[in-house]
């Protein structure tokens, strides 16, 4: 990953007022990156955005927005991991709700995993990661060798 990097932010309902103080908090820096978000959290990430420019001058960023979670927004932030699409995810999920859409977020966060891309699922990690000196430089992330599994036989009789 580059020091520009791509940078996915979705919060579930629960947790967007924390997400959006991390962001306000953060504006100055996420202004140097592209962020991508699922519907709902990137409208909110926009205005955010948006609100922290206008106040000290700076021009807004544009904040791509995918589906709203429940409605495939997850899924589709998980193709564009696996497509090499996106370095850091900032994923403030509800740990006290179950979602409707509960099988994407495993799936969202089980790809992260596959792919060695650096995760927040909370404040503390998210502070980490933004001050973090790699946050700030080119990273290549270790990903396993699936050759042997790619190849593997499969047992068809
Ligand atoms: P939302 O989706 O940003 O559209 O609210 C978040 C999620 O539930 O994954």
């Amino acid at each position: 990953m580059k020091k520009k990097k791509n940078i996915a932010i979705v919060a579930h309902d629960n947790r967007k007022k924390d997400i959006m103080e991390w962001v306000a908090f953060n504006w100055k820096e996420l202004l140097q990156h592209d962020l991508i978000c699922t519907g709902t959290t990137g409208k909110m990430v926009e205005d955010t955005l948006a609100m922290s420019c206008h106040e000290h001058g700076a021009v807004p960023p544009t904040v791509a927005r995918l589906k709203s979670g429940p409605l495939g927004g997850d899924q589709q932030l998980g193709a564009l991991i696996c497509e090499g699409k996106v370095d850091m995810l900032i994923f403030f999920w509800d740990p006290m709700q179950p979602q409707p859409h509960d099988v994407d977020v495993k799936a969202l966060l089980r790809i992260t995993v596959l792919y060695n891309i650096p995760t927040a699922s909370n404040r503390s990690t998210a502070d980490f990661m933004v001050t973090s000196a790699l946050f700030h430089e080119n990273y290549q992330p270790i990903l396993k060798d699936y050759a042997g599994y790619i190849t593997r036989e499969v047992d068809m009789s």
